[in-house]
Protein backbone atom coordinates (compact mmCIF):
# COMPACT_ATOMS: atom_id res chain seq x y z
CA UNK A 1 0.00 0.00 0.00
CA UNK A 2 3.05 2.23 0.92
CA UNK A 3 4.10 1.55 -2.75
CA UNK A 4 0.95 2.38 -4.13
CA UNK A 5 0.78 5.70 -2.36
CA UNK A 6 4.04 6.81 -3.82
CA UNK A 7 3.04 6.02 -7.16
CA UNK A 8 0.53 7.90 -6.70
CA UNK A 9 2.97 11.10 -6.12
CA UNK A 10 5.07 9.83 -9.23
CA UNK A 11 2.66 8.92 -11.73
CA UNK A 12 -0.40 10.79 -10.59
CA UNK A 13 -2.50 9.20 -13.25
CA UNK A 14 -2.26 5.99 -11.48
CA UNK A 15 -5.40 7.33 -8.76
CA UNK A 16 -7.40 7.81 -11.35
CA UNK A 17 -7.28 5.02 -13.28
CA UNK A 18 -7.56 2.93 -9.93
CA UNK A 19 -10.80 5.15 -8.96
CA UNK A 20 -12.20 4.44 -12.57
CA UNK A 21 -11.20 0.66 -12.32
CA UNK A 22 -13.08 0.35 -8.90
CA UNK A 23 -16.31 1.43 -10.81
CA UNK A 24 -16.22 -0.46 -13.59
CA UNK A 25 -15.47 -3.52 -11.57
CA UNK A 26 -18.58 -3.21 -9.75
CA UNK A 27 -20.31 -2.38 -12.59
CA UNK A 28 -18.58 -5.69 -14.58
CA UNK A 29 -18.91 -8.19 -11.71
CA UNK A 30 -22.50 -6.96 -11.63
CA UNK A 31 -23.21 -8.30 -15.14
CA UNK A 32 -21.24 -11.17 -15.04
CA UNK A 33 -23.12 -12.61 -12.40
CA UNK A 34 -26.11 -12.87 -14.45
CA UNK A 35 -24.17 -14.38 -17.31
CA UNK A 36 -23.09 -17.22 -15.53
CA UNK A 37 -21.71 -19.20 -19.09
CA UNK A 38 -17.94 -17.49 -17.83
CA UNK A 39 -15.89 -20.65 -17.93
CA UNK A 40 -13.02 -19.57 -20.07
CA UNK A 41 -9.64 -20.37 -18.55
CA UNK A 42 -7.42 -17.20 -18.71
CA UNK A 43 -3.71 -18.61 -19.12
CA UNK A 44 -0.84 -15.89 -18.08
CA UNK A 45 2.65 -15.83 -19.72
CA UNK A 46 4.91 -14.97 -16.88
CA UNK A 47 9.10 -13.94 -17.23
CA UNK A 48 11.11 -14.33 -14.00
CA UNK A 49 14.27 -11.92 -14.65
CA UNK A 50 16.26 -13.07 -11.99
CA UNK A 51 18.76 -9.90 -10.96
CA UNK A 52 22.02 -11.74 -8.94
CA UNK A 53 25.56 -10.93 -7.42
CA UNK A 54 25.97 -13.20 -5.29
CA UNK A 55 25.30 -17.42 -6.07
CA UNK A 56 22.47 -17.87 -3.78
CA UNK A 57 20.70 -14.97 -5.68
CA UNK A 58 20.84 -16.75 -8.79
CA UNK A 59 17.86 -19.47 -8.25
CA UNK A 60 17.97 -22.43 -9.54
CA UNK A 61 15.00 -23.16 -12.62
CA UNK A 62 13.75 -25.94 -10.48
CA UNK A 63 12.58 -23.50 -7.28
CA UNK A 64 11.10 -21.27 -10.31
CA UNK A 65 9.11 -23.83 -11.80
CA UNK A 66 7.70 -25.02 -8.86
CA UNK A 67 6.58 -21.67 -7.89
CA UNK A 68 4.43 -22.24 -11.62
CA UNK A 69 3.09 -25.45 -9.59
CA UNK A 70 2.03 -23.72 -6.72
CA UNK A 71 0.07 -20.30 -8.34
CA UNK A 72 -1.49 -23.28 -10.55
CA UNK A 73 -2.54 -24.86 -7.53
CA UNK A 74 -3.54 -21.87 -5.43
CA UNK A 75 -5.36 -20.15 -7.94
CA UNK A 76 -7.56 -23.52 -9.10
CA UNK A 77 -7.73 -24.35 -5.77
CA UNK A 78 -6.55 -27.75 -6.29
CA UNK A 79 -4.07 -27.30 -3.37
CA UNK A 80 -4.01 -30.32 -0.77
CA UNK A 81 -3.91 -27.85 2.19
CA UNK A 82 -7.45 -26.80 1.04
CA UNK A 83 -8.87 -29.72 3.33
CA UNK A 84 -7.55 -27.08 5.82
CA UNK A 85 -10.35 -24.57 5.22
CA UNK A 86 -12.78 -24.32 7.99
CA UNK A 87 -16.14 -25.74 7.32
CA UNK A 88 -18.13 -22.46 7.39
CA UNK A 89 -15.96 -21.10 4.34
CA UNK A 90 -15.82 -24.24 2.25
CA UNK A 91 -18.73 -22.78 0.17
CA UNK A 92 -16.80 -19.70 -0.80
CA UNK A 93 -13.84 -21.01 -1.97
CA UNK A 94 -13.32 -20.64 -5.74
CA UNK A 95 -11.38 -21.98 -8.69
CA UNK A 96 -10.63 -18.89 -10.32
CA UNK A 97 -10.02 -20.66 -13.33
CA UNK A 98 -6.72 -18.46 -14.11
CA UNK A 99 -3.40 -20.72 -15.10
CA UNK A 100 0.30 -19.57 -15.19
CA UNK A 101 2.87 -20.48 -17.68
CA UNK A 102 6.53 -19.63 -17.86
CA UNK A 103 6.38 -17.62 -21.13
CA UNK A 104 7.97 -19.62 -23.93
CA UNK A 105 8.30 -17.26 -26.58
CA UNK A 106 10.09 -13.79 -26.20
CA UNK A 107 8.93 -10.45 -27.13
CA UNK A 108 10.70 -10.94 -30.73
CA UNK A 109 8.85 -14.73 -31.30
CA UNK A 110 11.82 -16.26 -30.18
CA UNK A 111 12.22 -19.18 -27.99
CA UNK A 112 12.34 -18.62 -24.36
CA UNK A 113 12.70 -20.75 -20.98
CA UNK A 114 10.43 -17.86 -19.91
CA UNK A 115 13.64 -17.32 -16.98
CA UNK A 116 16.11 -14.53 -17.90
CA UNK A 117 19.13 -14.08 -15.70
CA UNK A 118 21.30 -10.66 -15.16
CA UNK A 119 24.22 -10.53 -12.91
CA UNK A 120 24.45 -7.53 -11.62
CA UNK A 121 26.92 -5.70 -9.41
CA UNK A 122 24.16 -4.65 -6.78
CA UNK A 123 24.43 -7.18 -3.89
CA UNK A 124 20.97 -5.21 -3.08
CA UNK A 125 18.92 -2.89 -4.16
CA UNK A 126 17.62 -0.40 -2.29
CA UNK A 127 14.40 2.47 -2.52
CA UNK A 128 13.01 2.94 -5.01
CA UNK A 129 13.74 -0.66 -5.76
CA UNK A 130 12.00 -0.01 -9.27
CA UNK A 131 15.58 0.67 -10.68
CA UNK A 132 15.87 -2.82 -10.66
CA UNK A 133 13.28 -2.66 -13.66
CA UNK A 134 15.87 -1.04 -16.38
CA UNK A 135 18.79 -2.77 -17.97
CA UNK A 136 20.61 0.51 -17.74
CA UNK A 137 20.60 0.16 -14.23
CA UNK A 138 22.28 -2.78 -13.57
CA UNK A 139 18.70 -4.74 -13.80
CA UNK A 140 16.44 -5.85 -16.35
CA UNK A 141 13.67 -3.65 -18.47
CA UNK A 142 10.12 -5.31 -18.74
CA UNK A 143 9.02 -7.09 -21.44
CA UNK A 144 6.05 -5.72 -22.93
CA UNK A 145 3.71 -5.63 -19.40
CA UNK A 146 0.57 -6.16 -22.02
CA UNK A 147 1.49 -9.33 -22.77
CA UNK A 148 3.78 -11.16 -19.82
CA UNK A 149 3.29 -10.44 -16.63
CA UNK A 150 6.95 -9.96 -15.22
CA UNK A 151 8.37 -10.69 -11.83
CA UNK A 152 11.72 -9.59 -10.71
CA UNK A 153 13.81 -11.83 -8.30
CA UNK A 154 16.36 -9.29 -6.19
CA UNK A 155 17.60 -9.01 -3.02
CA UNK A 156 16.22 -5.47 -1.77
CA UNK A 157 14.89 -3.55 0.94
CA UNK A 158 12.78 -0.55 0.95
CA UNK A 159 13.52 2.24 3.60
CA UNK A 160 11.35 2.74 6.74
CA UNK A 161 8.10 0.56 6.12
CA UNK A 162 5.81 0.15 8.34
CA UNK A 163 5.22 -3.42 8.21
CA UNK A 164 9.00 -4.15 8.85
CA UNK A 165 10.65 -6.61 6.22
CA UNK A 166 9.14 -6.35 2.23
CA UNK A 167 9.23 -10.13 1.09
CA UNK A 168 7.62 -8.85 -2.35
CA UNK A 169 5.51 -5.93 -4.02
CA UNK A 170 3.20 -5.19 -7.02
CA UNK A 171 1.62 -3.06 -8.82
CA UNK A 172 -2.18 -2.75 -9.37
CA UNK A 173 -3.57 -2.56 -12.61
CA UNK A 174 -3.34 1.17 -13.91
CA UNK A 175 -0.18 2.12 -13.12
CA UNK A 176 3.30 2.84 -14.82
CA UNK A 177 3.61 0.16 -17.42
CA UNK A 178 7.18 -0.11 -17.26
CA UNK A 179 7.24 -0.93 -13.96
CA UNK A 180 3.90 -3.29 -13.84
CA UNK A 181 4.91 -6.46 -12.30
CA UNK A 182 6.05 -8.18 -9.00
CA UNK A 183 9.19 -7.64 -7.30
CA UNK A 184 10.05 -10.63 -5.13
CA UNK A 185 13.04 -11.58 -2.84
CA UNK A 186 15.12 -14.86 -4.01
CA UNK A 187 14.08 -16.83 -0.46
CA UNK A 188 10.48 -16.37 -1.60
CA UNK A 189 10.29 -18.19 -4.69
CA UNK A 190 8.78 -21.17 -5.04
CA UNK A 191 9.09 -23.93 -2.11
CA UNK A 192 12.30 -23.07 -0.16
CA UNK A 193 12.18 -23.51 3.85
CA UNK A 194 9.41 -21.37 5.55
CA UNK A 195 8.18 -20.09 1.88
CA UNK A 196 5.58 -22.42 0.25
CA UNK A 197 5.44 -20.09 -2.52
CA UNK A 198 2.44 -17.83 -1.59
CA UNK A 199 4.01 -14.67 -1.05
CA UNK A 200 3.98 -14.78 -4.96
CA UNK A 201 -0.04 -15.71 -4.96
CA UNK A 202 -0.81 -12.97 -2.21
CA UNK A 203 0.86 -10.63 -4.84
CA UNK A 204 -0.90 -11.36 -8.10
CA UNK A 205 -4.31 -10.59 -6.47
CA UNK A 206 -2.97 -7.27 -6.21
CA UNK A 207 -1.69 -7.12 -9.58
CA UNK A 208 -5.43 -8.69 -10.74
CA UNK A 209 -6.75 -5.63 -8.23
CA UNK A 210 -7.33 -7.49 -5.06
CA UNK A 211 -7.06 -5.46 -1.21
CA UNK A 212 -5.98 -7.04 1.54
CA UNK A 213 -8.74 -8.66 3.06
CA UNK A 214 -9.39 -6.31 6.32
CA UNK A 215 -9.21 -3.45 3.86
CA UNK A 216 -6.08 -1.24 5.01
CA UNK A 217 -7.46 0.45 7.52
CA UNK A 218 -5.25 -0.84 10.27
CA UNK A 219 -4.24 2.97 10.92
CA UNK A 220 -7.88 4.70 11.32
CA UNK A 221 -9.93 5.47 14.55
CA UNK A 222 -12.39 2.73 13.20
CA UNK A 223 -10.86 -0.55 11.85
CA UNK A 224 -13.44 -1.75 10.72
CA UNK A 225 -14.98 1.14 8.40
CA UNK A 226 -13.24 -0.39 5.15
CA UNK A 227 -13.64 -3.70 3.56
CA UNK A 228 -12.16 -4.78 0.65
CA UNK A 229 -14.94 -4.46 -1.65
CA UNK A 230 -15.66 -8.04 -2.25
CA UNK A 231 -19.01 -9.41 -0.99
CA UNK A 232 -18.14 -12.00 0.14
CA UNK A 233 -15.23 -12.15 2.41
CA UNK A 234 -16.17 -11.07 6.15
CA UNK A 235 -15.46 -7.42 7.32
CA UNK A 236 -12.05 -7.92 9.57
CA UNK A 237 -10.36 -5.17 11.91
CA UNK A 238 -6.76 -5.95 10.38
CA UNK A 239 -4.00 -8.40 9.58
CA UNK A 240 -3.37 -11.81 11.00
CA UNK A 241 0.71 -13.07 11.00
CA UNK A 242 1.37 -16.30 11.38
CA UNK A 243 -1.12 -19.51 11.90
CA UNK A 244 -3.48 -18.11 13.98
CA UNK A 245 -6.40 -19.93 15.75
CA UNK A 246 -9.81 -20.48 14.30
CA UNK A 247 -12.07 -18.34 14.31
CA UNK A 248 -10.42 -15.46 15.13
CA UNK A 249 -13.36 -12.63 15.71
CA UNK A 250 -13.59 -9.37 14.69
CA UNK A 251 -15.85 -6.29 13.30
CA UNK A 252 -18.95 -8.58 14.56
CA UNK A 253 -17.69 -11.53 12.33
CA UNK A 254 -17.98 -15.14 12.76
CA UNK A 255 -14.23 -15.11 11.90
CA UNK A 256 -12.09 -13.48 10.02
CA UNK A 257 -11.07 -15.07 6.75
CA UNK A 258 -7.91 -15.58 7.87
CA UNK A 259 -7.03 -18.69 5.72
CA UNK A 260 -7.51 -15.87 2.89
CA UNK A 261 -4.29 -15.20 0.85
CA UNK A 262 -4.77 -11.81 0.54
CA UNK A 263 -4.20 -11.86 5.22
CA UNK A 264 -0.47 -11.91 6.42
CA UNK A 265 -0.65 -15.53 7.66
CA UNK A 266 1.94 -17.67 7.24
CA UNK A 267 1.77 -19.58 3.47
CA UNK A 268 1.12 -22.83 5.15
CA UNK A 269 -2.30 -21.18 6.13
CA UNK A 270 -3.16 -19.37 2.62
CA UNK A 271 -5.44 -21.17 1.64
CA UNK A 272 -7.98 -19.76 -0.94
CA UNK A 273 -9.65 -16.99 -3.11
CA UNK A 274 -13.37 -16.38 -2.84
CA UNK A 275 -15.87 -16.60 -5.43
CA UNK A 276 -16.01 -13.05 -4.84
CA UNK A 277 -12.14 -12.33 -5.64
CA UNK A 278 -12.43 -14.33 -8.89
CA UNK A 279 -14.57 -12.60 -9.96
CA UNK A 280 -12.48 -9.00 -9.28
CA UNK A 281 -9.63 -10.66 -10.70
CA UNK A 282 -11.24 -12.29 -13.89
CA UNK A 283 -13.03 -8.12 -14.23
CA UNK A 284 -9.18 -6.87 -13.82
CA UNK A 285 -8.26 -9.55 -16.99
CA UNK A 286 -11.18 -8.32 -18.81
CA UNK A 287 -11.03 -4.86 -18.18
CA UNK A 288 -7.47 -4.06 -18.42
CA UNK A 289 -5.36 -6.99 -18.95
CA UNK A 290 -7.28 -8.54 -22.25
CA UNK A 291 -4.18 -8.89 -24.13
CA UNK A 292 -2.35 -10.61 -22.03
CA UNK A 293 -4.66 -13.41 -22.00
CA UNK A 294 -4.38 -13.59 -25.98
CA UNK A 295 -0.37 -13.18 -25.35
CA UNK A 296 2.02 -15.01 -28.00
CA UNK A 297 3.94 -15.25 -24.89
CA UNK A 298 2.81 -18.86 -24.33
CA UNK A 299 2.09 -21.11 -27.07
CA UNK A 300 0.71 -24.68 -26.07
CA UNK A 301 1.82 -28.03 -27.66
CA UNK A 302 -1.43 -29.81 -26.55
CA UNK A 303 -0.49 -33.83 -25.33
CA UNK A 304 -3.61 -35.11 -24.57
CA UNK A 305 -6.94 -34.79 -25.52
CA UNK A 306 -8.14 -33.96 -22.30
CA UNK A 307 -5.83 -30.68 -22.95
CA UNK A 308 -8.13 -29.95 -25.81
CA UNK A 309 -11.29 -30.37 -23.97
CA UNK A 310 -10.12 -28.01 -21.43
CA UNK A 311 -8.84 -25.38 -23.82
CA UNK A 312 -11.41 -25.33 -26.02
CA UNK A 313 -14.88 -23.59 -25.59
CA UNK A 314 -17.50 -23.69 -28.21
CA UNK A 315 -20.81 -22.12 -27.81
CA UNK A 316 -23.86 -22.05 -27.92
CA UNK A 317 -25.21 -25.09 -28.71
CA UNK A 318 -27.84 -24.95 -29.94
CA UNK A 319 -27.00 -22.01 -32.21
CA UNK A 320 -29.82 -19.73 -33.03
CA UNK A 321 -28.72 -16.42 -33.80
CA UNK A 322 -26.21 -17.65 -37.07
CA UNK A 323 -23.09 -16.90 -35.10
CA UNK A 324 -21.00 -19.87 -33.68
CA UNK A 325 -17.93 -19.05 -31.55
CA UNK A 326 -14.62 -21.09 -30.83
CA UNK A 327 -12.34 -19.90 -27.85
CA UNK A 328 -9.40 -20.66 -27.21
CA UNK A 329 -7.87 -20.22 -23.81
CA UNK A 330 -4.21 -19.97 -25.49
CA UNK A 331 -2.16 -20.27 -28.41
CA UNK A 332 -2.44 -23.92 -29.72
CA UNK A 333 -0.20 -25.48 -32.31
CA UNK A 334 -1.21 -26.25 -35.58
CA UNK A 335 -4.64 -26.39 -34.94
CA UNK A 336 -7.45 -27.19 -37.36
CA UNK A 337 -10.76 -26.30 -36.94
CA UNK A 338 -13.95 -28.60 -39.48
CA UNK A 339 -17.69 -28.44 -39.45
CA UNK A 340 -19.13 -31.53 -41.05
CA UNK A 341 -22.87 -32.17 -41.41
CA UNK A 342 -24.13 -35.78 -41.00
CA UNK A 343 -23.21 -36.72 -43.77
CA UNK A 344 -19.49 -36.06 -43.39
CA UNK A 345 -18.64 -33.37 -46.01
CA UNK A 346 -16.74 -30.47 -44.90
CA UNK A 347 -19.38 -27.12 -44.46
CA UNK A 348 -16.40 -25.33 -42.77
CA UNK A 349 -12.77 -25.77 -42.35
CA UNK A 350 -9.97 -23.17 -41.24
CA UNK A 351 -6.08 -23.80 -39.67
CA UNK A 352 -5.62 -21.39 -36.90
CA UNK A 353 -2.25 -19.37 -37.10
CA UNK A 354 -2.72 -16.80 -34.52
CA UNK A 355 -6.23 -15.90 -33.64
CA UNK A 356 -8.17 -17.41 -30.39
CA UNK A 357 -11.89 -16.28 -31.06
CA UNK A 358 -13.16 -17.56 -34.14
CA UNK A 359 -16.69 -17.09 -35.17
CA UNK A 360 -18.19 -19.33 -37.91
CA UNK A 361 -21.02 -17.58 -39.44
CA UNK A 362 -24.06 -20.04 -39.67
CA UNK A 363 -26.90 -18.10 -40.73
CA UNK A 364 -26.62 -20.14 -44.52
CA UNK A 365 -26.47 -23.45 -43.07
CA UNK A 366 -29.93 -25.48 -43.24
CA UNK A 367 -30.88 -26.21 -39.52
CA UNK A 368 -29.87 -29.74 -38.40
CA UNK A 369 -27.45 -31.97 -36.74
CA UNK A 370 -23.26 -30.98 -37.37
CA UNK A 371 -19.88 -32.29 -35.93
CA UNK A 372 -17.45 -29.97 -35.09
CA UNK A 373 -13.46 -31.24 -35.12
CA UNK A 374 -10.84 -29.34 -33.21
CA UNK A 375 -7.81 -31.33 -33.82
CA UNK A 376 -3.71 -30.78 -33.46
CA UNK A 377 -1.53 -33.44 -34.87
CA UNK A 378 -1.75 -35.82 -32.66
CA UNK A 379 -5.47 -35.14 -30.76
CA UNK A 380 -8.69 -34.02 -31.33
CA UNK A 381 -12.35 -33.69 -30.04
CA UNK A 382 -15.63 -34.20 -31.66
CA UNK A 383 -18.76 -32.24 -30.73
CA UNK A 384 -22.16 -32.67 -31.55
CA UNK A 385 -23.34 -28.98 -32.67
CA UNK A 386 -27.45 -28.36 -33.24
CA UNK A 387 -28.09 -25.33 -35.73
CA UNK A 388 -31.45 -23.78 -35.14
CA UNK A 389 -31.64 -20.41 -36.69
ZN1 LIG B 1 -0.20 -7.34 0.14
Amino acid sequence: MQYMQEQFIEYPKFKDNINILEAETQEYIKKQSLNKADEQVYIIPVVFHVIYNSASDNIPDSRIKKQIEVLNEDFRLRSKDTAKIPDIFKQYAADTKIEFRLANQDPFGNYTTGIERVKSNAEKWYAPVNTVKFAYNGGADAWDSKYYLNVWVCSFELGNTEDGFTLAYSQFPGGNPAYDGIVIQPFEVGVYGDAKGRTLTHEIGHWLNLYHIWGDDQDLGDKCARGDNVEDTPNQETMNFGVPEFPHQSCDNVSDMFMNHMDYVDDEMKLMFTHGQAARMRSAIKLRRNEIINSSGYILSVETQNQLEDYVSIYPNPVSNGLLNIRLSTQIENLKISLKNIMSNNIYSKELVADKNIKINTSKIPDGIYFIEISTKTNSITKKIIISN
